[in-house]
């Protein structure tokens, strides 16, 4: 494919090399622009759950040229099948093909993703250094002077904050914004082999718990459930995250009856308090500019927030390559961003809200697939 080279910008630093950051990097870097990243991980890791694809994030990661590594190395599927909690098959998702070719969903493990996305990164040339942040960036003429964790020093043309929801860039540039807002549900997910009767994705609805599994590989499934957060005195060990998740999953039916009935202490289980928010424009000071969770974190509602700060990172590329100034570039690029995300974020944190609330499911199912339908929409 034929790309239009970005003139504007010549050096780009990315600060948080997570997904959002290597998409900025890869599409800013096949654009002629000369990239660095900088992760404050020492290992450049990530923790070992895994994580669904749905349709339009495969789209975007095609963009990336990254879906056959993607089908290969994960797993994919032809629908998400929605149930009662007991096993009761309700009806299947419309999850229609939004591009000839293309999956209509499916889930990878998040270190197998890293690594697909990090080989790339590494491809094309791209200068990684890790144990790294910033400790001050200000804007001067037609850059960003940058002083870094370490004590040096550099000059880029722009410089991107893809550092997560606890962004520092954001702390650090950004002071009409602030941190995301607990939304009062957490998450648990348990990586685990695959149930021998899972075809489809499945969501499993009208509890006062909604769970989901997705397959990550051909031997391989996560489960999620979202529950109301409960503040405790400190966190949960090994033992006492299984034996909760376990009695959680007591009335479920189906694979997530098998999950339960089959999952050991050795299978990975985590446990997250959700928090979200979109933040106030304007996304971007003179040549500094926010992405990913940093400045659009949502909850897991609708398995879009990776698939979001990868098209960010496309969007990011594309407008400064068509605009004639970085200024007019990163315009293009917030208000392009910003509609989307935020349909994301109110669509997820409404069927979040009326799972607290013990809503009914059919809304619940409804508010999601007119979400869903409405991501399939070109980005
Ligand atoms: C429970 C849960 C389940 C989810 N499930 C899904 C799903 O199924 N599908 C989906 O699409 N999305 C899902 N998401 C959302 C998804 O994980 C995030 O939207 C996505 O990881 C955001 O990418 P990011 O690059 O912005 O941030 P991150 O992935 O958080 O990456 C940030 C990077 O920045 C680095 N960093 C952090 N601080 C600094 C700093 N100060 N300086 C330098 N580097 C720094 C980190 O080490 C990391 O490498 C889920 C989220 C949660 C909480």
């Amino acid at each position: 494919m034929t790309r239009e080279n970005i003139s504007s910008v010549h050096e780009a630093l990315i600060v948080g090399g997570g997904i959002g950051g290597m998409a900025a990097a890869i599409a800013l870097s096949e654009r002629g622009v000369k990239v660095d990243i900088i992760d404050i991980d020492p290992h450049w890791r990530v923790y070992g759950a895994g994580i669904t694809i749905t349709g339009p994030t495969l789209r975007a990661y095609r963009r990336l040229g990254l879906l056959e590594e993607i089908k290969a190395q994960g797993a994919i599927t032809t629908k998400t099948r929605l149930f009662k909690y007991d096993g009761t098959q309700l009806h299947d998702l419309e999850e229609p093909v939004i591009e000839e070719g293309l999956p209509a969903t499916g889930g990878i493990m998040r270190p197998v993703l890293h690594q697909i996305m990090q080989a790339r990164v590494k491809e094309l040339g791209i200068y990684v250094r890790l144990g790294l942040t910033v400790s001050a960036a200000v804007n001067a003429g037609d850059g960003v002077d940058v002083t870094l964790s370490d004590g040096t020093h550099g000059r880029y043309d722009l410089v991107v904050g893809s550092d997560s929801v606890f962004s520092g860039m954001r702390e650090l540039a950004f002071p009409h914004m602030g941190p995301a807002v607990p939304t009062g549900q957490a998450c648990w997910r348990i990586s685990i082999a695959r149930p021998p009767e899972l075809e489809f994705g499945e969501f499993y609805l009208g509890s006062v718990n909604p769970c989901g599994i997705t397959a990550c590989a051909p031997d391989q499934v996560y489960m999620w459930m979202l529950t109301a957060h409960e503040e405790r005195e400190r966190f949960m060990d090994e033992e006492e995250l299984y034996t909760e998740l376990k009695r959680l999953l007591a009335d479920f039916g189906g694979n997530a009856g098998w999950i339960r009935d089959n999952m050991t202490r050795q299978d990975w289980i985590n446990y997250r308090p959700l928090a979200a928010v979109l933040q106030p424009k304007p996304w971007y000071d003179g040549r500094i500019v926010l992405l990913g969770d940093a400045v659009h974190a949502t909850t897991p509602h609708l398995a879009s927030g990776a698939g979001m700060a990868v098209e960010s990172g496309i969007v990011l590329a594309e407008e400064l390559a068509s605009a004639d100034s970085v200024e007019a570039g990163l315009l293009a690029y917030q208000e392009r961003r910003y509609p989307r995300c935020k349909d994301v974020i109110d669509s997820s944190m409404a069927v979040g809200r009326l799972q607290l609330a013990h809503g009914d499911p059919r809304e619940h199912a409804h508010i999601l697939e007119g979400a869903l339908s409405r991501l399939n929409a070109p980005f």
